[in-house]
C-alpha cells in the first residue's frame, strides 16, 4: 500500500507516549461526562480504551473536576488532558494534581470574555507563568485555536475568524511560549469550515514545525459527521500533516476512535490492522456476501488479526479474480462457492458455507508467518 510521506515535525511527549516526529499519529478523544462523576467518566474512558484509544481528554469545569484527575490517573495507562477555558487558574491547578497534558485556547484562557485593550498583555503573563509551571513539571500545552474564538484584535484585523487570523493566534501565542523557553507544545487550528481547517493547518505547517492535533471542529452526527470529518482531514493526512486527531461526533467517544482508525487506515497514514475490501454487491451475485463480510470482520477482531493486509472480497467472477488478485488476499464468489487468492495465485476453491473459515485459516496463517519472521529477524 502506497503511504504518505509524514511531514517532519519536532517530538512532543504527552505523559508516557510521544507524539510529532516519526511517531504513529496517536488517536485521542474527549469524555462527554462531567468529570467529578468519576463512575460515569470511568465508565466511558473504559469504552474509549477497549477501541484504542490512546489520549484521553476531560473538561474541568470546576473544582470537584480537578479534584478526581488523581484518581483517574490511577486507573489507566494512557495520558490524560486537561480542556481549559477562561481559567487559567485551573491549569495551574490542574497541572499539580497530575495531567499530562493541558489544552488551552488563545482567546478564552483568561475569565474575561470580552477582549479589552489590555487583554493580551494580561493574558500573555498569564501564559508565561501557566507554561513555566508546566516546563517545570513537564507537562505539554496543546496552543487549541478554534475559529468561535479568535481573539477580537485579530478579528478586527482581518474581519472574520480567517485562516490567516487564526495562524496568527497560534504563532504570536507561540512565541510568548518560547519567550519563558517552553516548546512542548501542540497546535490546533480547527474550524466548522473544511476549506478553513485545510488552508488553517497547510499555512501553519508550511511556517513551524511544532505537531498538530488534526480536527474538524463541531463536524455533528453520524453519518454526516463521519463524512465531513473524512472529507476534512483525509486531504491534510495525505500530504503528510498531522500528528494526533481527534474526530468530533455528536455520538459515543468511542465511536470517534473507530472513525479515527478508519479514516486513518484509508489514507494509509496510520495501519493498525486489516483492511477489508468489498464490492457492492449487483444482480450477477450468486453467494451471501453481506453475510461473509459481516462474519469475515468479526472473525478478525475475536482473532485480534493484526496484520496490516488488504483483504478483498468480491461477489463474482467479473472482476474478482482480477482485484482479488491484486489484494493480499481475497475471494471471488460463483455460484454457491468462491475461489481463495493469496498474494496473486489461486488457492483453492471452497463451498460458500466454508468461505469464512477457509480465508480466516489463510490470514491466520500469513499472521504466524510474519509473527515468526520478525521474530527470527530479532536473534539474528
Ligand atoms: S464483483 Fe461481481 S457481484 Fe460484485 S459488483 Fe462487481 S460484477 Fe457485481
Amino acid at each position: 500500500m502506497i503511504t504518505p510521506k509524514r511531514r517532519k515535525t519536532r517530538e512532543v511527549s504527552i505523559g508516557n507516549i510521544t507524539i510529532g516526529g516519526n511517531n504513529a499519529i496517536a488517536v485521542q478523544s474527549m469524555c462527554t461526562t462531567k468529570t467529578s462523576d468519576l463512575d460515569k467518566t470511568m465508565g466511558e474512558i473504559k469504552t474509549m480504551l477497549d477501541k484504542g484509544c490512546e489520549i484521553i481528554r476531560v473538561s474541568i469545569f470546576d473544582q470537584k473536576d480537578i479534584d478526581v484527575i488523581p484518581a483517574i490517573k490511577k486507573q489507566i495507562h494512557v495520558p490524560i488532558v486537561a480542556d481549559i477555558h477562561f481559567r487559567a487558574s485551573f491549569a495551574e491547578k490542574v497541572m499539580k494534581a497530575g495531567i499530562d497534558k493541558v489544552r488551552i485556547n488563545p482567546g478564552n484562557i483568561l475569565e474575561q470574555q470580552i477582549n479589552t485593550k489590555d487583554y493580551l498583555l494580561n493574558r500573555n503573563n498569564a501564559v508565561k507563568k501557566l507554561v513555566q509551571q508546566a516546563k517545570n513539571l513537564g507537562i505539554s500545552i496543546r496552543i487549541g485555536v478554534n475559529s468561535g474564538s479568535v481573539e477580537k484584535d485579530l478579528i478586527e484585523k482581518y474581519g472574520y475568524p480567517s485562516s490567516d487570523s487564526m495562524v496568527e493566534s497560534a504563532l504570536r501565542y507561540i512565541e510568548v511560549c518560547e519567550s519563558v523557553g517552553f516548546t512542548d507544545i501542540v497546535v490546533s487550528l480547527k474550524s466548522t469550515d473544511i476549506l478553513t481547517t485545510l488552508e488553517n493547518y497547510r499555512n501553519f505547517s508550511k511556517l513551524s514545525d511544532y505537531p498538530v492535533h488534526l480536527g474538524l471542529t463541531e463536524a455533528g452526527a453520524i453519518p454526516y459527521g463521519i463524512v465531513k470529518s473524512a472529507i476534512g482531514l483525509s486531504p491534510l493526512l495525505m500530504e503528510g500533516i498531522g500528528d494526533t486527531i481527534r474526530i468530533s461526533l455528536t455520538d459515543e467517544p468511542w465511536k470517534e476512535v473507530e472513525v479515527a482508525y478508519d479514516i486513518l487506515k484509508a489514507t494509509g497514514a496510520r495501519i493498525t490492522g486489516p483492511e477489508v475490501i468489498a464490492c457492492p454487491k449487483c444482480g450477477r451475485i450468486q453467494i451471501d456476501l453481506d453475510k461473509i463480510v459481516s462474519e469475515v470482520n468479526t472473525a478478525l477482531k475475536v482473532k485480534g488479526i493484526s496484520l496490516p493486509i488488504k483483504i478483498s472480497l468480491l461477489g463474482c467472477a467479473v472482476n474478482g479474480p482480477g482485484e482479488a488478485r491484486e489484494a493480499d488476499i481475497g475471494i471471488a464468489g460463483g455460484d454457491g462457492e468462491a475461489l481463495i487468492f493469496r498474494n496473486g495465485e489461486k488457492v483453492r476453491k471452497v463451498k460458500e458455507k466454508d468461505i469464512v473459515q477457509e480465508l480466516i485459516n489463510e490470514i491466520e496463517t500469513m499472521q504466524n508467518a510474519k509473527i515468526l519472521h520478525t521474530s527470527e529477524q530479532s536473534h539474528v
